[in-house]
């Protein structure tokens, strides 16, 4: 598709718009296998915390009520399988993600937890979603959203498969705002992470693209302005362990 020679920003490289998804997939292709080790590692196991408080914030139905989630850029599923263990017996997510070998990797974790019958693995563009509109009870995007080359057209189109009443719910890194934090945390990602992804995973750049492209997505009230560009209300975040994460939130109404 030609976008006109529009560029964007993979890490701290400017690149065309449609190179971008390429070179996501690779990293996502080459780092799939230990993705979710490399996770607990380089967050110390912070990003479960982050990630149940995103499933508080969803509140599935405890009881037998039909609850449809759509995890969009889903990778391995975590978000998924979080809130099947907090929800009742009328919840479904399907997990999206642009990679088959991020979901060959969650399709082996659900069989293992035999939750393959409530968690189905779809491939899927976020910024062109293969489901009707108005079909899902929820949206959620975990550490996705940054990697998505055209995030005005994935927020569309959470939008767009969301049923009126419904919440969207993000999880992404942010901009850490506590004095003496931000230095340290400027160092541990810098200095620790690729060195750390590359003994974990063999791929360092894998891992210096993640850091580059925390400190090239929106800041937090600037995010929060393209949600609202997408049609949601109610739009609003809360900073997660100082700012490294936020949680934000938007409801279809
Ligand atoms: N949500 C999971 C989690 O929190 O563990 C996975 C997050 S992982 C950092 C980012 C995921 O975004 C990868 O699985 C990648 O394949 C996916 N992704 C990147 N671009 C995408 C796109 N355009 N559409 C759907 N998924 C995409």
């Amino acid at each position: 598709m030609d976008h006109g020679g529009q560029t964007t920003h993979f890490g701290f490289k400017d690149v065309a718009l449609d190179d971008k998804q390429r070179l996501v997939n690779d990293v996502f292709h080459s780092v799939a296998q230990r993705y979710d080790l490399m996770n607990d590692l380089m967050s110390a196991g912070l990003h479960r915390v982050w990630k149940d408080l995103l499933i508080n914030a969803l509140n599935p139905p405890r009881n037998g009520k039909p609850f449809a989630l759509l995890d969009v850029a889903g990778g391995t599923g975590d978000i998924a399988f979080r809130a099947a263990g907090a929800a009742g017996a009328g919840f479904r997510a399907t997990v999206c993600d642009i990679n088959p070998d991020m979901l060959g990797v969650g399709r082996a974790r659900a069989a293992a937890r035999h939750l393959a019958h409530r968690i189905s693995f779809v491939e899927g563009n976020a910024e062109a979603l293969p489901f009707p509109d108005r079909s899902f009870d929820a949206t959620a995007i975990a550490f996705g959203i940054r990697n998505v080359p055209r995030i005005d057209l994935a927020l569309a189109e959470a939008f767009r498969v969301l049923k009126p009443g419904s919440r969207f719910l993000c999880l992404e890194f942010s901009a850490v705002d506590v004095p003496g934090l931000d230095r340290l945390y400027e160092l541990f990602s810098f200095k620790v992470i690729p060195p750390l992804g590359k003994a974990v995973t063999g791929d360092a750049e894998a891992y210096q693209y993640l850091v580059e492209s925390i400190r090239k997505f929106p800041k937090p009230n600037a995010f929060a302005e393209m949600i609202r560009a997408a049609g949601f209300l109610r739009v609003g975040h809360q900073p997660l362990s100082g700012g490294i994460v936020a949680l934000h939130s938007g409801w279809r109404l």
